[in-house]
């Protein structure tokens, strides 16, 4: 899926499909959890992008069969490089090593990078190519490994689809937040606790999407943005989502490692504070009964709003 724009200086710019995802499925998981020294969204954004596993790729370093997984012939690491990610970083999140916990940071960024490249339609394309040991081991009729990624993001069906996909979520991302919620709904949202069953789910979860057909439709030149919208970047944020539960239930990031955790805050943070200050402003008037009057209000409206979360989590 598309990672931005590939640089150093622009890891963050906010066009990432890896990005966007990751945050949705984040927030749904584990917003109002006790971090503990479990990866913090931050986290996971610096260790994407370009620090993450397509930065690598794109200098050749990372072999592309590693980002793909095609559901029809099991072929393609995609989805087991995520598991192995899983692993690695369930055992170490909690580790007395100050870099094995580091590791297992970037670990986890790398587990859902992969997650969400095994369950990208344009990735369950093309085979194995036998014997070859660079990074191009993955034949794709949609991608020419001997051009620039910025060539095929131009020219070629693959590319064209990610930057598309890309486009919709950017500009829709409220909207595929809701959708996600409605399908949230009918979907289990409990963790595995074991590594094998989450590779299932996740596998099977691919095949549900490659029979959706829509990159198919694509391919063809029908109008998809309706289907990405509702149904594919919502089937792939539960993926996401899940893949986050079971990690953060197995890591189990008991101990604290007596570090400072800064948090930097993000624009929906400051947009929050900002809304607090104008919405919570106490009355002037210093009138005690006004003020109990106030106080069982806010109180009421604070049951009221504890239900309404209740209802959407
Ligand atoms: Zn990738």
């Amino acid at each position: 899926m598309f990672s931005g724009f590939g640089h150093k200086f622009f890891n963050l710019d906010g066009a990432s499909t890896h990005h966007i995802i990751n945050e949705i499925g984040y927030k749904h998981a584990l917003e109002k959890t006790k971090k503990n020294g479990f990866p913090g969204i931050i986290s996971l954004d610096l260790n994407s992008g370009y620090y993450g596993p397509d930065g690598k790729w794109s200098k050749k370093f990372s072999r592309v069969s590693h980002h793909m997984y095609n559901p029809i012939t099991d072929q393609g690491e995609a989805i087991n490089n995520a598991i192995d990610a899983f692993k690695i970083a369930a055992k170490d999140l909690d580790s007395d090593n100050r870099l094995h916990r580091k590791i297992a940071h970037f670990t986890c960024a790398r587990g859902l990078h992969f997650v969400v490249d095994g369950l990208t339609p344009a990735h369950h394309y093309g085979h194995k190519i036998h014997g070859v040991k660079g990074p191009a081991d993955w034949y794709d009729p949609h991608w020419n490994h001997a051009k620039s990624p910025h060539y095929n993001i131009l020219f070629k069906r693959h590319g064209q689809f990610e930057l598309m996909c890309a486009i919709y979520m950017f500009f829709n991302t409220k909207k595929i937040i809701k959708n996600y919620r409605i399908l949230r709904k009918h979907r289990s949202i409990d963790p595995f606790d074991n590594p094998d069953h989450l590779k299932i789910f996740l596998k099977k979860k691919a095949i549900m999407i490659n029979q959706t057909q829509v990159y198919e439709k694509f391919l063809a030149g029908k109008k998809i943005k309706e289907q990405i919208i509702k149904e594919t970047f919502p089937e792939i944020i539960h993926a996401v989502e899940i893949y986050i539960r079971s990690l953060y239930l197995l890591a189990a990031t008991q101990k604290k490692h007596g570090r400072f955790y800064i948090r930097i805050p993000r624009p929906s943070d400051i947009k929050r504070a900002f809304l607090q200050v104008l919405v919570s402003k106490k009355p002037k008037n210093r009138n005690p009964v006004w003020e109990k009057y106030f106080k069982s209000r806010s109180r009421k409206n604070l049951e009221n709003n504890r239900d309404n979360t209740g209802q959407n989590s």
